[in-house]
């Protein structure tokens, strides 16, 4: 196992996925090549779906929040799990529209959505649109009420939490360009504004307190803050929410140092704070919706590279250079994100070597990792880097004109397409020549 179970050396001492030897897929597919397991993804919806059923009730639906890993074929193998999906923008609804996702198992999120895209999700029967402000709110209203519609809603609320210092601080986090916040008295505020509008029917509220957390601290505080919410809604207007959603959040490691997760056991946690304090505060149990994305499909994906250069320089470091880099994986330029990286034709070896892994890109900042170990590399051999399942292919450009790389998923000892290759025709298919 190399950091997953899914991940291996076989007799050649070459990487495996899911049983797959990754030198064998580069040369298959080619590099750059993002290759997930499906089986993983699978897994993890299972795990999500049964514990949800098991501590929240049977009518339990986790949503699979898909702008970590957005393509046709996902949004079909995520309605075979039995999960719904939470959609960012209409390019997001018109992949799961196009993949035949049932609508009314999608909940529509953002910040600012356009009339455009509020007319979209109305037209598609959009289960559920979560309300981000009130101009949002009156646009929605209007569009429903022209189509003879009540839309059912969630509302975003602000619980102000900081889920990297594990405080819940009132008014941190307040200032944020999502959602209306009960410290200021906005979100409750908004909650008349919706319970007085015809076009819209709101059933409750959403959260969503942060990425990549390994504490279960900042869910209690924020199923704590918004349980009190809920009983003070309920006092000042005699709306009881009966939906509680409280996003998504949970990490997955990507270093072997990295903490881990049971997400099943931080389901049940969940589950018992939210039901003790809705107990304590005199309301009845909402039904409560999580919304993973990460840790549903972060773990199944790794991205294989061919080594082009390694460059050693006396005193400073070494560089290998990839056939990949910032426009298949901007999280390192973005955020210095930290990822395990291995030459994958010798991943038996010891990792005795140090080096910066650089992308192709015309940019100092194009970097995939510093100073990560790895085996000695040289020109040719497949550098493979794991857990880029998640908001690599989702935030992938064509920055310097660098095609997309495919997605292969890798099922039962068999390998498959499912988002082919961009070619150079594929980049200049929107340019116009005249
Ligand atoms: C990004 C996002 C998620 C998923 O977050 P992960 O950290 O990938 O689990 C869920 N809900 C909302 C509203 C989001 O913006």
């Amino acid at each position: 196992m190399i950091l997953y179970p899914h991940l291996d050396t076989n007799a050649e001492g070459h990487l495996t996925v899911g049983g797959m030897d990754t030198v064998e897929l580069a040369r298959e597919f080619g590099t750059p090549a993002y290759i997930m397991d499906e089986d993983v993804i699978r897994a993890n919806c299972r795990t999500y779906l049964t514990a949800a059923r098991a501590h929240f009730g049977a009518d339990a639906l986790p949503l699979y929040a898909s702008k970590a890993l957005c393509f046709t074929g996902i949004y079909r193998l995520v309605a075979e799990e039995g999960l719904g999906v939470d959609c960012v923008s209409g390019g997001e609804l018109f992949t799961a529209l196009r993949a035949g996702f049932p609508a009314e198992r999608i909940y529509f999120h953002g910040n600012n959505k356009t009339d455009a895209d509020l007319a979209m999700a109305l037209d598609m029967g959009v289960g559920t649109i979560v309300v981000d402000n009130e101009d949002e709110l009156d646009a929605l209203h209007a569009l429903a009420r022209a189509k003879g519609k009540v839309q059912r809603i969630l509302l975003r609320i602000t619980p102000g939490i900081d889920p990297h210092t594990h405080r819940a601080i009132q008014t941190g986090n307040v200032d944020s360009k999502f959602g209306r916040a009960i410290a200021t008295g906005q979100a409750l505020e908004i909650t008349k504004a919706a319970l007085a509008r015809t076009g819209v029917r709101p059933v409750g509220f959403h959260c969503h307190i942060g990425s990549q957390i390994f504490d279960i601290d900042p869910f209690r505080d924020a199923a704590d803050i918004m349980v009190r919410f809920i009983a003070e809604v309920k006092r000042e207007t005699g709306f009881e929410a009966e939906e509680l959603n409280l996003g998504g959040g949970l990490g997955v490691p990507y270093l072997a140092e990295d903490r881990r997760i049971d997400y099943a056991a931080a389901v049940a946690e969940i589950a018992a704070i939210v039901r003790q304090n809705a107990a304590d505060a005199g309301i009845r149990m909402p039904r409560i919706i999580l919304e993973p994305g990460r840790s549903l499909v972060a773990a199944a994906g790794i991205t294989l590279y061919t080594v082009g250069s390694v460059k050693e320089i006396p005193g400073f470091r070494n560089y290998v250079s990839v056939d990949g880099g910032m426009p298949d994986n901007p999280r390192y330029a973005l955020y210095q994100s930290q990822y395990t990286a291995l030459i994958a034709n010798r991943a038996s070896a010891p990792k005795d070597y140090r080096a910066t892994v650089a992308g192709r890109c015309c940019e100092s900042g194009d970097l995939i990792g510093e100073n990560m170990p790895l085996q000695k590399p040289q020109r040719g051999d497949i550098l493979a880097v794991l857990t880029t399942g998640a908001y690599n292919f989702a935030m992938a450009s064509n920055y310097n004109r660098l095609p997309r790389p495919p997605v292969i998923l890798v099922q039962g000892g068999k390998a498959r397409v499912a988002v082919r290759r961009e070619t150079y025709e594929d980049i200049v298919r929107n340019d116009l020549s005249e």
